[in-house]
């Protein structure tokens, strides 16, 4: 674990979107996904680490969450988009959340049963909650990084997410590579305007410090910190 002392994120707000969303279809059924919300949780652990006051958007996980930060658990996509834009202003947004594309249209109050014949769900599109943080406005983070976990043309079509989503970076994985799902490595690349760069199989722990590395020289560079400073102190 690297050493980040002096914190270079003390005096930042970050936010962590991180879990599955659980979208009801009935009070004992949902539709969800594999999600294990190991990677926004190690983020989250190495922003506070570095000195960064995090805010964890979290849907459903057994996971434990890393002491120090504000957790605020959620189960369905438009909580985590409330919970999301009641965090703001935040100065960093890290969208890891695998959020449900999909919800059922009017999630039943009953049990659905067999006899009732019901054979088919009316889905409605979820509020895509990294494009929404990204779009520009006063209260953009001034760092939005989003995940994108593709098969395929992996790289490609994360390039394109990140012109698409209108974040600032994305980190890109091969959702085929064995053991990505609940496991303890992934393979990542890092993907900003400046172009792709492939990170070793590493594991989530050494991602997210690594990622947590490259937040902190971007808001060194961009001298965010005390551009944040500065204004507490006019107030
Ligand atoms: O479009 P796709 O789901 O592949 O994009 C993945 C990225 O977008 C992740 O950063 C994820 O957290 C975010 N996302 C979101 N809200 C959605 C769908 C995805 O914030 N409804």
């Amino acid at each position: 674990m690297p050493n980040h002392t002096p914190q270079p994120l003390a005096g930042v707000t970050a936010l962590v979107t991180t879990g599955p969303t659980r979208e009801p279809i009935d009070p004992v059924r949902y539709i969800s996904n594999r999600s294990s919300g190991k990677t926004g949780l190690a983020i989250a652990r190495s922003l506070v680490e570095a000195g960064a006051r995090t805010i964890v958007v979290c849907g459903p996980t057994i996971e434990p969450a890393p002491a120090g930060v504000e957790l605020l658990p959620v189960e369905t996509a438009a909580e985590m988009r409330e919970a999301c834009a009641a965090a703001l202003p935040v100065d960093v947004a890290v969208c890891v959340a695998a959020v449900a594309d999909w919800r059922v249209r009017q999630a039943s109050a009953e049990k659905l049963t067999r006899s009732a014949g019901v054979t088919t769900l009316e889905l409605v599109a979820n509020p895509d909650i990294l494009h929404e943080l990204s779009r520009p406005g006063p209260r953009r983070p001034q760092l939005v990084v989003g995940f994108a976990g593709e098969t395929g043309l992996v790289l490609e079509r994360a390039v394109a997410k990140r012109r698409r989503k209108g974040c600032d970076w994305i980190v890109a994985n091969d959702l085929a590579a064995p053991g990505v799902f609940g496991g303890e490595h992934n393979r990542v690349a890092l993907i900003t305007a400046a172009g792709v760069e492939s990170w070793p199989l590493m594991a989530k722990t050494a991602i997210a410090d690594r990622l947590v590395d490259r937040i902190a020289g971007h808001v060194t560079d961009n001298h965010l910190v005390r551009h944040r400073r500065t204004e507490c102190s006019a107030r």
